[in-house]
């Protein structure tokens, strides 16, 4: 399936000079949509994991029904205060500033293995930082997965070195 017809691609968004990669047109074609979770569950089946991490909020799209499908529990990271029970927290850089990710501290325990899911990577700022977050909790990171990997922004360099699967690349 050519997964890239379905990705709308929409220039200066948000601001001049990003082409935003809109998987909203991906999600309501639902022959898409199943076809993009049933590829990246057979593409991390072999990794084992006991849990699959989503970074709000497009991160939690994906990673849910992977969750499902790979018979594993699904663990929500979210923006700071957004989360009831103690939480670990991890503060990372963005073009201008930082910002902040939070998981809670008892979300998973070693020896769990775990599977970090988000729709894009580009600088991978994002996925790096949860992975951090994931050490503090003293789990094993079992890999990575993208939807869509921007490459030219070479994020794959900023993370561990773990598998990462991709299914379209820009
Ligand atoms: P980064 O931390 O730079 O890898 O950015 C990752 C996050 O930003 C992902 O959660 C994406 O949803 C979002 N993102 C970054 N660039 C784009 C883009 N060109 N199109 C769509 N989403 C993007």
């Amino acid at each position: 399936m050519d997964l890239k017809s379905l990705i709308r691609d929409i220039p200066d968004f948000p601001k001049p000079g990003i082409m935003f990669r809109d998987i909203t047109t991906l999600l309501r074609d639902a022959e898409g949509f199943r076809y993009t979770i049933d590829t990246m569950a057979e593409k991390c089946s072999g990794l084992n994991v006991d849990f699959v991490i989503g970074m709000e909020s497009r991160g939690f799209i994906f990673g849910a029904p992977l969750a499902y499908q790979l018979n594993a529990g699904f663990l929500p990271v979210r923006k700071p205060g957004k989360l009831p029970a103690p939480v670990h927290c991890v503060e990372y850089e963005l073009e201008y500033g930082t910002d902040k990710l939070e998981i809670h501290q008892d979300a998973a325990a070693p020896p769990a293995r775990v599977l970090i899911i988000d729709d894009v990577i580009a600088t991978g700022g994002t996925a790096a930082a949860t992975a951090q977050l994931l050490a503090q909790m003293g789990c094993e990171l079992a890999g990575f997965g993208f939807i869509i990997e921007l490459t030219g922004l070479e994020g794959r360099k900023k993370l561990p070195d773990v598998p990462i699967v991709t299914l379209v690349e820009y």
